[in-house]
């Protein structure tokens, strides 16, 4: 049975706290309908499924699956192992991509964000597509170079912007929106799981 809880949506206040679990490294699932309340469902293969009233502001959703990060970390846990999604040949081609990629893009948002991280590295993490550090180190997982462009720039942006706010306070939303300003739909597409992404050419290698 999947797990769910529901959880009325004035019981979300906005915590500001360093986390990459939602936008950047947490795909979700979101329905909408013309219910009332938000849920959350982790399904037995470890995707999370939003489901929301259909007038919630993406914001709103988004902040509130980050309030929860902690019972979702919890409910993944106890998930059984994954087998690994990809192989070591699709792992090598997506990390050339990565190679690419990434010095382009971290110049391009690094000029526009007036920031410049002290390291970058390509990490094979499966939760998360980015992540950032208090001491300016951003890491992306090669799983991230399965998808469009489009969404790694998104994910670039993302990480670069928290270089400035530790957080994901609406001074950072709106410092990202600054840079990219359809950001939102951009992070929509890393709701496809990667290797899916990689197999059906979504991320055009
Ligand atoms: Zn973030």
């Amino acid at each position: 049975m999947p797990r769910e809880k529901n959880l009325r949506l004035k019981e979300a206040p906005f915590r500001a706290g360093f986390s990459c679990l939602t936008d950047a490294g947490m795909r979700y699932q979101l329905i909408r309908s013309s219910r009332r309340t938000v849920s959350l469902e982790v399904t037995p293969e470890g995707a999370l499924i939003v489901r929301a009233p259909a007038q919630m502001p993406d914001r709103a959703v988004e902040r509130f699956v980050l309030d929860r990060a902690d019972w979702i970390k919890k409910h993944l846990s106890h998930l059984k192992p994954r087998p690994e999604a990809f192989s070591a040949w699709e792992e090598q081609l997506l990390r050339k991509k990565a190679q690419k990629l990434l010095p382009e893009l971290i110049a391009r948002y690094g000029r526009m964000l007036c920031v410049s991280p002290a390291t970058i590295r390509v990490t094979a993490a499966k939760k998360r597509f980015g992540s950032c550090s208090a001491r300016g180190s951003v890491c992306f997982s090669f799983r991230l170079f399965a998808y469009p462009r489009e969404a790694v720039e998104y994910v670039v942006a993302h990480e670069l912007a928290h270089l400035k706010h530790l957080n994901h306070s609406p001074a950072f939303y709106r410092l990202l929106g600054e840079v990219m300003p359809d950001y939102r739909r951009r992070a929509r597409l890393l709701a496809h799981p990667a290797e899916d992404c990689l197999r059906n050419g979504m991320g055009g290698i």
